[in-house]
């Protein structure tokens, strides 16, 4: 994303390179006319008008567009906003060109009454002009594009508007019509303004682990050229970075983590015809193990935009290494025409004419004259329900639904009933037993289709949702506010299913329940596991939040403690026993105990961490994460297994970095949160950054990695903590 704006010299070094002397003379001569008529406007940045058109005429030649396309942007705004009219476009620059500006220009904001009826109705406007000619779409994607860039500097209600048409409206055209870089850069620049919180959250945990990634890239590209060498394969290898909206979007829409997306990593692969795609998946494919679902052959079915390429995701693994261990990444296969129909999309056409006839071009099209025809066929048709209608067309992964009173509501696709009607208000979904779709009785689990009316029926008497209606629903919003009424009112139950489960591990484990199964070390374990109370604790458990396994082995370990403290004459020694920071007597090499080990300071494992042992020269054992990238970058033959010990004794030290977005006060209530807890603080350091966030950087000496969750989790339900990851 490049946010500079152009000067003169840059622009017109650029449009000299592109086009041949006529064509940069005319370019240079609009140059001058709009610089002219913009003279005595300036921008809400406070710059000069002029640098807006400037820039989109910038982008239209990144785009690679023609001479009149170029030139019209770089007029775009002169009919609008200065004395000239259309007629002087057409006597200076032809009637092309003028056409062109037409399209874009905007009608008289006096003539409506709202700002809606006026956003449809300038919509429908350049609608009718992109069907006549589609550069006119391509010029304001150009203009929206740099206004969003720009933002900034306008007031907070109008960027929400703004975000908001871009968002629903412009980046899904710009999908439709294939052009991937414009969607992906204003889904980006919509995502800032519309949900901040995420997006930076978002942008700090991918910085955070961007040297990694490029260096994970780096190295698969390596091994990738040497085998593509050996077979005489022509190709281009490159990192590839996925924007941040479509990461957002897709943990929205399967209710993962930044760890679940499997196509952060990723490499594009761009060689000269289609057999070679084929030949560099099947080389792939013979080097890592494939995810299974995760191929996808657009080349054979294309999108409907027009994009081919071949998708696999598959397991990295270094030579020797166990396949899980391995780290998932994506491979993209196509050719050089391909990636340009990828970026470039329907703009493509104006540059590489020779390739693509009008017809063919046409085709791609025939959509938009459908929905014009749609839309002035019917002169009564209002402004919302143009709108809708026009987005419904637009988008191809939602669908459109109606109240019976008329309203529409857009929901992702394979939405439920249950979707639908917690998404009209909570309390509908809550109550929900029954659902009419058109008017006849469906199943709850069915799925509604654009243009569906939909009728929930509530009872008050209903028990409240089904657990089973979490596996059914699409939406993040009932999954949420499902989960919440589970955590509320089921609390009995989830205490008693808490307290089941406990006692069903102890048997398992031969214990008996009432041996260990102590208030006081249930209350012990509630405090460091975040939670207030014993009963919090049994409810947590039982509504799968905290796991079985995170503690019965401390209660086991205590009960050990208790037997060894009441068995009289060893009771001195227990009483005796130095604090001491965790080592030799906690690990167990080979299965051994007693082994002179050091934990490593690069990445500071502690009980619960999974651990391999690095055999040092002259040193002992240096035991690491196993997931830390300096064992796993070290020889294979001086790795050694290593496992923790049943009891643990001593402390450890973790590392975490607390991204928040307000300093003042948070860190103290921090740091009075975690001596409540008793756990030691042994560095603390804050960094703040431009945007008003900082990070704080704290390390902390623990008895464990269920200590560590425990204090992470209460750090993170403070307000203004972000974000907390381990360092
Ligand atoms: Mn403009």
């Amino acid at each position: 994303m490049t946010q500079k704006t152009i000067n003169q010299e840059e622009f017109f070094d650029k449009a000299s390179k592109l086009y041949s002397p006529e064509e940069f003379k005319q370019i240079e001569k609009a140059f001058y006319f709009a610089q002219e008529a913009h003279k005595n406007q300036v921008r809400k940045s406070g710059e000069a008008y002029f640098v807006h058109p400037l820039n989109v005429a910038k982008i239209l030649m990144d785009l690679l567009m023609d001479t009149p396309t170029v030139i019209a942007g770089l007029l775009h705004d002169v009919v609008e906003d200065t004395e000239y009219t259309s007629e002087d476009v057409t006597n200076l620059f032809g009637k092309e060109v003028s056409v062109l500006v037409a399209g874009v220009t905007k009608l008289d904001k006096l003539k409506f009454e709202s700002k809606s009826q006026a956003q449809a109705e300038n919509l429908r406007k350049l609608l009718l002009a992109m069907a006549k000619d589609l550069r006119v779409i391509i010029i304001k994607f150009a203009d929206r594009l740099h206004n969003m860039r720009t933002l900034d500097s306008v007031e907070p209600e109008k960027q929400i508007f703004t975000a908001k048409e871009t968002l629903e409206i412009y980046a899904p055209l710009a999908a439709r019509l294939g052009i991937g870089q414009v969607k992906g850069e204003l889904e980006d620049l919509s995502m800032r303004y519309l949900y901040p919180e995420d997006y930076y959250k978002l942008v700090s945990l991918i910085n955070a682990k961007k040297e990694e990634r490029d260096r994970f890239v780096k190295e698969i590209s390596e091994v990738l050229k040497k085998k593509l060498d050996d077979l005489g394969i022509v190709y281009e290898i490159n990192g590839r970075s996925k924007h941040f909206y479509s990461i957002f979007k897709k943990m929205r829409r399967q209710g993962v983590g930044l760890d679940g997306i499997y196509d952060l990593l990723a490499i594009r692969i761009i060689v000269p015809d289609k057999k070679d795609c084929y030949n560099v998946l099947g080389i792939a494919h013979s080097m890592w193990a494939p995810l299974p679902y995760r191929f996808k052959d657009y080349i054979a079915t294309p999108k409907p935009n027009n994009y081919q390429s071949l998708h696999t995701t598959v397991m990295y693994t270094r030579e020797g290494e166990d396949e899980k261990e391995g780290i998932p990444f994506e491979i993209q296969i196509r050719t050089k025409e391909m990636h340009l129909t990828a970026e470039y999309g329907i703009a493509a056409h104006w540059k590489y004419k020779d390739g693509t006839t009008d017809k063919s071009l046409d085709m791609k099209i025939a959509w938009i004259r459908e929905v014009m025809e749609l839309s002035t066929s019917e002169s009564s048709i209002n402004s919302r329900e143009y709108m809708s209608s026009l987005k419904m067309d637009i988008f191809s992964d939602e669908i459109f639904v109606f109240t019976p009173a008329g309203d529409v509501l857009c929901l992702p696709i394979d939405s439920t009933p249950i979707d639908f009607a917690y998404s009209i208000h909570t309390n509908v979904g809550h109550r929900c037993v029954g659902a009419k779709v058109n008017n006849r009785m469906v199943p709850l689990n069915s799925k509604l289709k654009t243009g569906d009316i939909v009728e929930i029926i509530t009872s008050n008497s209903t028990k409240g949702p089904s657990r089973d209606w979490l596996r059914i629903i699409k939406t993040a919003g009932a999954r949420s506010k499902i989960r919440q009424y589970f955590k509320k009112t089921a609390r009995e139950e989830n205490i008693k299913i808490g307290r089941d489960m406990l006692e069903g591990e102890c048997k398992r484990k031969n214990c008996t329940a009432k041996d260990i199964l102590i208030d006081e070390w249930l209350k012990e374990i509630a405090t460091r596991q975040g939670c207030n109370t014993v009963e919090d604790l049994y409810s947590a458990i039982g509504c799968g939040e905290i796991n079985t396994s995170q503690v019965i082995p401390k209660l086991i370990a205590k009960r050990r403690a208790y037997l060894k403290a009441n068995a009289p004459q060893k009771a001195e020694e227990v009483e005796q026993k130095p604090k001491k920071r965790a080592g030799s007597g906690n690990i167990l090499i080979n299965g051994e105990s007693g082994m002179l080990v050091k934990l490593a300071k690069c990445c500071s494992p502690v009980p619960g961490d999974n651990i391999l042992g690095y055999i040092s020269r002259g040193r002992g054992i240096t035991v690491h994460r196993a997931d830390c990238q300096n064992i796993n970058n070290s020889e294979d033959e001086r790795r050694i297994k290593a496992e923790w010990a049943d009891v643990i004794a001593g402390k450890f030290i973790a590392s975490l970095a607390i991204l928040v977005n307000d300093v003042g006060g948070i860190v103290a209530d921090i740091l009075s949160m975690i001596s409540g807890l008793n756990i030691n603080v042994c560095s603390l350091h804050a960094n703040s950054h431009k945007d008003g966030s900082a990070t704080v950087n704290m390390s902390l000496e623990l008895a464990s990695k269920e200590d560590l969750e425990g204090v992470m989790r209460k750090i993170k339900n403070f307000r203004h903590v972000m974000s907390v990851t381990r360092v």
